[in-house]
């Protein structure tokens, strides 16, 4: 049987904000303009649904924003669509502007809010936006690269002072409780010591040793890097000064990572995921979150898909061991 043809969908971004979303935005007005299908924003996540603060989609009122970080729609957290009375009065935002489809770019709360929608027959479909690459049914969420990249830059610039001045840097990147970016951004600005939640650090092999020995063979400055999930960076560089002798500074980047004009692989990700979500309801499906999986783009049951595990790559642990000497 042919799905029943879609007429309006709507588009929301929720939880924190992510380097992309407005990709995806501009991909999902786009394709559903292209297939005929009109193509409704709503306001300040959940909290638009349940108050009917809804704008206008077309192609034309999407230029330019691919460039532009954070979301046009802004994004919000709302505790009232934890609630049944909340979910309904959504339910009735939907059935009152004729929209029977629903896309919802977020994280795994925003995937839980979709999924009581969809529950009460609203299709729904969910989009990985999150810097901390912490959904665990994709290998990637739109977001990361950049949040990645203006980390880096920000450790290589540190890097400059701390040379100078021979000192440790002990840097706090954000990541909620997944070490995904303290990983990349430590691996890509060559630290000495990366901690995350996931993996154990052993203080005095991995650290005061490693910084005492790259010390007699020469080298004058040392990068910790700190997931926000692992522990507090202020009590890491006390320890760091009293084992070694080294002067330790914290830096705490926090909310600049979530900023910045979106790198080129989250606006193709973003574009290819917001593009695949308006073709999986044009073909009638509901109840799915966009993924990525060995770099290709796919969709899984939003239940299931919550249920997943994802670890961190140990390749990437292994080598950062061996690299960091
Ligand atoms: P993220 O989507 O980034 O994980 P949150 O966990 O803050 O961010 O969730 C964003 C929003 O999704 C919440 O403010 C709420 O409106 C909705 N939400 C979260 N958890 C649930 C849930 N269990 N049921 C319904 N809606 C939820």
């Amino acid at each position: 049987m042919e799905p029943k043809r879609i007429k309006r969908i709507g588009v929301l971004t929720s939880g924190g904000d992510s380097p992309g979303m407005n990709a995806a935005i501009r991909a999902i007005a786009r394709s559903a303009s292209a297939y005929s299908i009109e193509c409704l924003g709503i306001r300040r996540g959940y909290n638009g649904l349940i108050n009917g603060d809804v704008i206008s989609l077309d192609a034309r009122s999407v230029d330019g924003i691919i460039t532009r970080g954070g979301t046009m729609l802004y994004t919000a957290r709302c505790e009232e669509f934890k609630t049944e009375e909340g979910i309904n009065k959504a339910v009735n935002t939907c059935q009152y502007l004729g929209m029977d489809s629903l896309i919802t770019i977020g994280g795994d709360g925003t995937f839980r809010g979709a999924k009581d929608l969809s529950d009460k027959g609203i299709h729904t479909i969910g989009i990985p936006g999150t810097i901390d690459n912490d959904i665990v049914c994709t290998e990637y969420t739109i977001g990361f690269d950049t949040a990645c990249n203006t980390a880096l830059d920000a450790v290589d610039k540190l890097r400059d002072t701390m040379h100078s001045h021979e000192r440790c840097s002990v840097v706090e990147v954000m990541g909620r409780h997944a070490g995904y970016l303290a990983m990349y951004v430590g691996l890509s600005a060559g630290a000495t010591a990366i901690l995350t939640p996931e993996s154990p650090v052993d203080f005095e092999e991995d650290i005061f040793e490693k910084i005492r020995h790259a010390r007699i063979s020469g080298r004058s400055h040392h990068i910790i890097i700190v997931a926000e999930g692992y522990g507090k960076a202020d009590e890491i560089a006390e320890r760091i000064h009293q084992e070694t002798g080294i002067e330790a500074r914290v830096t705490i980047l926090g909310h600049v990572q979530r900023g910045g004009s979106p790198t080129a692989r989250d606006r193709v990700a973003a574009t290819m995921m917001g593009s695949y979500a308006v073709e999986l309801l044009k073909s009638g499906s509901t109840n799915r979150v966009v993924c990525m999986k060995d770099g290709k783009i796919c969709d899984f049951d939003i239940t299931e898909a919550l249920q997943m595990s994802k670890e961190l790559d140990p390749a990437m642990q292994k080598v950062q061991k061996l690299v960091s000497i």
